[in-house]
Formats: C-alpha cells, sequence, structure tokens
C-alpha cells in the first residue's frame, strides 16, 4: 500500500514590540529573570490588562502580506489551563474571531510551486519560562517572557512532505523578518514550530489521526522529526495498529518523537470571550495606514532583480534572502557601475563565504558595500583580475584598507601590457623546450601548463585573457 503524509504546521513568532502584548513591561530578551515582569505580567489581583496597538499593527501587516482577510471586529479569549508560568491560570489568546483569516503562502519545492492555505493568524500572549537547571531539585520560574506578543500563524493540512513542510516555514521566516515584526531567532525562541502530522492511504480523502509534534527548535529538527513521525506512523498502521491523537516530543539527540500526552481538545480549554478586554476594532483608514508601511515582498523583489539586474533565479534567491542583503547588493551595483552579473558573483559568492566562515550577518560584515565596490570597478576596468581580487577581498576584509589603497602597497597592478606578456611567455618557452616539443607533437593539454607558468612567473599579475591570447598565437608559429 503506497502511503501519503499530511502536514500542517503552527508557528509562534514573537513579534518585535518594545513591551509586552497587555502591559508596559520591556519586551526585551535576555534580562536577568523576573526583571522585567510586572503586576499585570505576574497577575496580581486586581490588575488589568490594556491592548498594545503596535502589535496589531504587525498581526495586521502580516495579514496583508499573504493576501488574507483582515477582520475588522476581533476577540480576546482566556484560554484557560493550569502551569506554574502562567500565573493567571489562563492565556490571553483568540479564539472564534482572529484578526488575520485565510492567507496563503506560496512555496517551490524543486522547481514545483505550490499554494499553501493559512487558516488564521491570531494574537496572543506568550507564558513565562519555568527552569529546570541549578535548582537542586526544585524548578525556577521567569516570568520576564510572561505577555510576550505572539502571533501565532496556523496553516492548513496542506503539505504532503518534509520538502514542502521546511520550505513553507523557510518563506515565513523570510516573509517576517521582511516584515520587521519578528527576528526570526530560532535558539532564542522567538519563532516556533509545532508540527501536525498524520498518514493515510494514497487517494484517500479523509485525513488520518494525527499527533502533533513540539520543541523543533530548526529547520533541521523539523525535517527530521516529521521524517521520522510519517516513517512511525505508516509502521503503527502496516503493523494492523491505529495512530493515536496525541502530543510527541522530538528528542534531537535521539532522533526520534515520543509521546508526551493525549492530545487535548479545544473544549478542554474552556474558551471564553475575555470580559477585561473589549474586541479589537479596526476601521478601513488603519488598515490603509499598515496598507502604506508594507516594503517589497521576497517575491517580488526576487523577480525585480531576475528582471532589472538580468540574474539567474538562483543568484536572485541568495541576494534576496534577507532584505539586508538585497539592500548591500543594490547599493554595490550601484555605487559601482559594473556589471550586476559580477556584482552578484562577489556579493552571493566571496562575500557571502566570509559572512558563512565567521556567521556574521552582512550588517556585520567587515568590507561595506561601498568598499566592495571599489574593489568591483578595478576587476571591470582590468586594474586587476578575478584571481588577484580575492587576495585584495582577503586584506579587505581584514582590515588592511580600501582596495586601492591594498592594490597599490602590494603592486598588485595587473600587467596589461602586450610587450611585456610577450617577453614572459618567450621566457617560458625557452626554458620548457621538451614541453613544447611534447605541445606540438599533439599533447594539447599542456596549453594549461604553459598559462601556469607565466601566471607563476608573473605573480599572478599578468591579464589571463592576454596570457592566453598570446600563448596561441606562439604556439601556433
Ligand atoms: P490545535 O492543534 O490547537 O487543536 P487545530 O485543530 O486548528 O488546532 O489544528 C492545528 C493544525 O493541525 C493546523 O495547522 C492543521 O492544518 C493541522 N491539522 C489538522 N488536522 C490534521 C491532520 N489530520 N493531519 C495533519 N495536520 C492536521
Ligand atoms: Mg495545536
Amino acid at each position: 500500500m503506497e502511503w501519503e503524509a499530511v502536514i500542517g504546521l503552527e508557528v509562534h513568532i514573537q513579534l518585535l514590540t518594545n513591551s509586552k502584548m497587555f502591559s508596559g513591561a520591556s519586551a526585551r530578551y535576555g534580562a536577568v529573570p523576573n526583571t522585567q515582569a510586572c503586576a499585570v505580567d505576574v497577575a496580581l489581583p486586581g490588575v488589568l490588562p490594556v491592548m498594545n496597538v503596535e502589535a496589531a499593527r504587525m498581526a495586521v501587516k502580516f495579514g496583508l502580506a499573504i493576501g488574507a482577510k483582515i477582520n475588522h471586529h476581533s476577540v480576546f479569549a482566556r484560554k484557560n489551563y493550569f502551569y506554574p508560568d502562567l500565573p493567571k491560570g489562563y492565556q490571553i489568546s483568540q479564539y472564534e474571531l482572529p484578526i488575520v483569516q485565510a492567507g496563503h503562502v506560496d512555496i517551490e519545492v524543486d522547481g514545483v510551486s505550490k499554494r499553501i492555505g493559512v487558516t488564521r493568524a491570531h494574537l496572543e500572549e506568550d507564558a513565562g519560562k519555568s527552569l529546570h537547571e541549578d535548582f537542586h531539585g526544585l524548578s525556577g520560574i521567569d516570568l520576564n517572557r510572561a505577555g510576550t506578543p505572539l502571533l501565532e500563524i496556523v496553516s492548513e493540512p496542506d503539505m504532503r512532505s518534509t520538502g514542502e513542510a521546511v520550505a513553507y516555514l523557510k518563506k515565513l521566516h523570510e516573509l517576517v523578518r521582511y516584515l520587521e515584526i519578528c527576528d526570526g531567532n530560532m535558539q532564542e525562541g522567538s519563532f516556533r514550530c509545532d508540527a501536525n502530522v498524520s498518514v493515510r492511504p494514497k487517494g484517500e480523502t479523509k485525513l488520518g489521526t494525527r499527533a502533533e509534534l513540539k520543541n523543533i527548535n530548526s529547520f533541521r529538527f523539523v525535517e527530521r522529526a516529521i521524517a521520522y513521525e510519517i516513517e512511525r506512523q505508516i509502521d503503527v498502521c502496516e503493523g494492523g495498529g491505529t495512530v493515536v491523537q496525541e502530543t510527541r516530543l522530538y528528542d534531537p539527540n535521539k532522533d526520534e518523537t515520543r509521546s508526551m500526552r493525549s492530545k487535548e481538545e479545544a473544549h478542554d480549554y474552556r474558551y471564553f470571550p475575555d470580559p477585561d478586554l473589549p474586541p479589537l476594532e479596526f476601521d478601513d483608514e488603519f488598515i490603509r495606514e499598515v496598507a502604506k508601511t508594507l516594503p517589497e515582498l521576497p517575491d517580488a523583489k526576487r523577480e525585480r532583480f531576475m528582471r532589472e539586474y538580468a540574474l539567474p533565479a538562483y543568484d536572485a534567491g541568495v541576494l534576496t534572502a534577507t532584505h539586508e542583503m538585497a539592500n548591500y547588493y543594490e547599493e554595490t551595483v550601484r555605487a559601482s557601475g559594473v556589471d550586476p552579473k559580477l556584482a552578484a558573483n562577489w556579493v552571493a559568492g566571496d562575500l557571502a563565504g566570509y559572512l558563512n566562515k565567521e556567521n556574521r550577518t552582512i550588517a556585520e560584515s567587515a568590507v561595506s558595500a561601498p568598499m566592495l565596490s571599489g574593489l568591483l570597478r578595478r576587476i571591470a576596468d582590468n586594474t586587476i583580475s578575478g584571481k588577484i581580487a580575492k587576495d585584495v577581498l582577503d586584506a579587505m576584509w581584514n582590515g588592511e584598507g580600501d582596495a586601492d589603497s591594498i592594490i597599490e602597497k602590494k603592486g598588485l597592478t595587473q600587467i596589461t601590457d602586450t610587450g611585456a606578456i610577450e617577453k614572459v611567455v618567450d621566457e617560458i618557452l625557452a626554458a620548457n623546450s621538451k614541453q613544447l616539443e611534447q605541445y606540438r607533437s599533439g599533447q594539447e593539454k599542456l596549453f594549461g601548463y604553459f598559462v601556469g607558468q607565466v601566471m607563476k612567473a608573473t605573480a599572478g599579475k599578468a591579464n589571463p585573457k592576454q596570457v592566453n591570447d598570446v600563448l596561441k598565437r606562439k604556439l601556433r608559429g
């Protein structure tokens, strides 16, 4: 029997507001425990929540970016459960009327495009954090995170493979950073994902029973957790068993999912509208104002890069992965005036290599766009070869100055004087009479050997194209 996997993702993003969802306490990450939890966050009796409008603005911005319906009227609800890091005994969330409904995200896997539905995105507050280390058999509670604004983005069960799930997640990750509503930091938990997975016989239209996977805090773990879970469920079904609806925890060390608890149902939470908060009401004007703040979105930017700079899809994809990267590239093209493809090769190739190696973002690049432009101009006007340019970039990266001063200081100017190149070629041919004889008797692959010798003799400074031309001419004669 052939099986088909069905996957739906719930993604929680932490919104980049200064203060919390319903209190004025700072929402910044990493403070000393319990120094950013005010009376509202610790739920002292009698305190009242006040809505942070900035969070609503960000939710609307997201909704507009995924072509969703923005509800002009949405309602906060209490989701009731007990946990030590939830002092109120309920989480303020949205249930029946979320702020955003029915949008979509387009993904591409192996060249095939697919539209993934987004059922809803709703605002809610985060809970605190339980700390289980350093307390000698006890647990600590840090309420700094309590009340931090979250947007929960719930997809339709539209994905059919781990590849599609990861593509969707990466697309969302890219989008929320473009929109500047989330920093996307998965280690710090500002972008978290729960994966719902079920399997069914191929051709079946009814959904199978799902398991919900928790604790998957990297793209790689998402892929591995879902892959493991699909296999596990197929094994259960083929062994004659039935999959039970439950919440499972992914263990990255053992690379497996383990049952955590049977899955709770919505009615277990006794949702009801929060009487302390009025419904959220927007007029069209508010939505129009937010729409004005939408940046050029990743897909549009990628298409424009391919069109405007005549870049292949791959280059355009790398260069638009973040808007900072895209800005860097466009600044380099503008400032250098060189062929956009040359600029793309250096930004997406060599420079990206340095950034990766040192795990830096483009904003932390040791070589700024104007500096790289200086280097590209010298390649374009033939002052240096592409090969020498790599050494110059290395020196620039290590803080030795701008391209022109490095070229000058190290005497790297390319030899483009044909006479000078001919002289070196003559010397090399004279000194390698044996190879010359072999070449002339048909061993044409020795051509590369001669090129290498000339480059070596000129410390890489001879213009490679001219060396080729001169050698061809001399070898023919
Ligand atoms: P909750 O998990 O909070 O109970 P929902 O019922 O809204 O909430 O479902 C959450 C997610 O589970 C959604 O992303 C949805 O697409 C996905 N989902 C629902 N049923 C299935 C299924 N049978 N197989 C896979 N994913 C599913
Ligand atoms: Mg869920």
